[in-house]
């Protein structure tokens, strides 16, 4: 099955960040991490409004594919999109991104309805499969629909023509389905190179989109680097699970309580990154 973006067993375990003592060690994605923090990305493609800098670190995801690239650091280069897992704000807002599309659950149409949740969905089109009604549906209630690829594949190391063909495939199938051109990718399982953001700007992307922290099946989040706690700016992903001890509606709402408690609420990631 294509679904699932790597929960349990995707780039939050090769990501072992330990709080407060050695963040950085054990990451072993420095190589293609390095290179968007370094060069302060993030504010030459309109990423972020914050005043901080630091923006677009990929360093979590890193996929099953493992850190060494084949091309090395992904050095932005102009008309390039940038990579963000975190977006630099002093907002008080996290970012929903929901993965792949298979899970389907009515009740979650109702929560984001209800709730007005700006969230954004990165959908695979052989995983939507005929399920683009329910997605129709969640459009018309403030959710974003972005892309993920058609097959959801892992890109990295694929030739350009490959790479071009699912990220831009896929943005014919939503431009056709919904009649919308989206500017968000995110790589299926994290994992991408240079190549990969190449053929993403050939596509109109704006911004390749990771994740900080992930909101697993049973509710509970795991972070990919960084502190083990939400803060501003954190882009959540929650990753379509086979058969999750929680629905998507549940684990969301689980998930909102937690930000009340923080003080936190949902920011829409288009407002932020484009
Ligand atoms: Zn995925």
């Amino acid at each position: 099955m294509l679904a699932g973006c790597g929960p349990s067993g995707g780039p939050s375990d090769t990501g072992p960040t330990v709080q407060g003592a050695g963040t950085k060690a054990g990451m072993g994605t420095e190589t293609e991490a390095g290179a968007g923090a370094e060069a302060g990305e993030g504010t030459e493609a309109g990423v972020g409004k914050g005043p901080g800098g630091g923006a677009g670190r990929s360093s979590g995801p890193s996929g099953p594919s493992g850190p060494s690239g084949p091309s090395g650091p992904n050095r932005p280069a102009p008309g390039r999109p940038p990579v963000v897992d975190h977006v630099p704000t002093r907002d008080k807002v996290v970012f929903l991104t929901y993965d792949d599309g298979a899970e389907r659950d009515p009740r979650f149409i109702d929560l984001v309805r209800r709730r007005r949740l700006p969230v954004s969905m990165f959908l695979t089109d052989s995983v939507v499969g005929p399920g683009y009604g329910h997605f129709a549906r969640l459009r018309s209630v403030g959710a974003s629909l972005q892309n993920h690829t058609l097959d959801h594949p892992a890109l990295r190391g694929l030739p350009y023509a490959g790479q071009r063909a699912e990220i831009c495939g896929q943005q014919r199938k939503l431009t056709s389905r919904f009649g919308i051109r989206p500017h968000l990718f995110r790589p299926p399982y994290g994992t991408y190179d240079t190549t990969t953001l190449r053929a993403a700007a050939d596509c109109g992307i704006k911004a390749v989109v990771l994740w900080r922290v992930t909101l697993e099946g049973d509710g509970t989040l795991t972070y990919t680097r960084g502190a083990h706690r939400l803060a501003p700016g954190d882009i959540i992903s929650v990753p379509a699970g086979e058969t999750p001890p929680l629905t998507l509606a549940e684990r969301t709402t689980r998930l909102l309580r937690e930000l009340e408690e923080r003080g936190l609420k949902v920011g829409r990631l288009e407002d932020y990154v484009r």
